[in-house]
């Protein structure tokens, strides 16, 4: 998973803070783009009401999760606000081989973690408008309890201050600009000169030839 083949899909790595709407974004990417695919992380938080096993997270026990970073079956994985998260191998690798788009969404530290790797991804930062902005989400948003929005706001604190190490930075006023600004960001990777794989280069000579007998005829 080290360096991207021509063929493969891209790896989009989407961080930023609890609140910032990174969900609502890719899953509004999803909807709208048949090349992208979403890598399922797994965990050990506890599911909250609706999320789905298999489709959200993952879900499993710490010592089961354990049980996986023996197995060496993450690409990265970190505990954060006090849950271990990770992203498995198996979720990513397959559907870049198979030329598809994967989008991550994960903390700072897994983000940071890949990229020391070396794995060659494109690293978004979604950013709340404003703080304020951040804190009145993550209250109104109404799944964690009181002491877990604290957490999760001190940590939106720290995780800004890695913001230099992404390549992009989305700020997430409006979704639907959201959307389209992560839209334009991977359309850009698509076009980069190392992906260069559609435009074939015929021989030179021959076509040189099949020239010179058109003007000869
Ligand atoms: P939540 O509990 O709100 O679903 O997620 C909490 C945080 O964990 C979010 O910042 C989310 O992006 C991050 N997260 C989700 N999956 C992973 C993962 O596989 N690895 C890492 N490092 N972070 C993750």
């Amino acid at each position: 998973m080290k360096k991207k083949k021509p063929g493969c899909g891209s790896l989009i790595i989407l961080s930023g803070p609890s609140g910032a709407g990174k969900g609502t974004i890719h899953n509004e990417l999803l909807k709208r783009n048949k090349r992208l695919k979403y890598s399922v992380s797994m965990t050990s938080r506890a599911p909250r009401d609706g999320e789905v096993n298999g489709k959200d997270y993952y879900f499993v026990t710490e010592e089961e999760f354990k049980q996986e970073i023996e197995k060496d079956s993450f690409v990265e994985y970190a505990i954060v606000h006090g849950n271990y998260y990770g992203t498995l191998k198996r979720e990513v690798e397959k559907d870049l081989n198979d030329g598809y788009d994967v989008i991550l969404e994960i903390d700072i530290q897994g983000a940071l973690a890949i990229k020391n790797k070396k794995v060659d991804g494109i690293f978004i930062f979604i950013m709340p408008p404003s703080m304020r902005e951040l804190r009145d989400r993550l209250v109104k948003r109404g799944t964690e309890t009181k002491d877990k929005i604290i957490e999760r706001f001190k940590n939106a604190y720290k995780e800004i201050n890695s913001i230099s190490k992404y390549n992009y930075v989305v700020i997430n006023d409006e979704v639907e600009k959201a959307v389209v600004k992560v839209e334009a960001i991977m359309l850009a990777e698509r076009c980069r000169v190392d992906r260069l794989e559609e435009f074939e280069v015929n021989n030179e000579e021959e076509l040189i030839h099949e020239l010179l007998t058109d003007f000869n005829k």
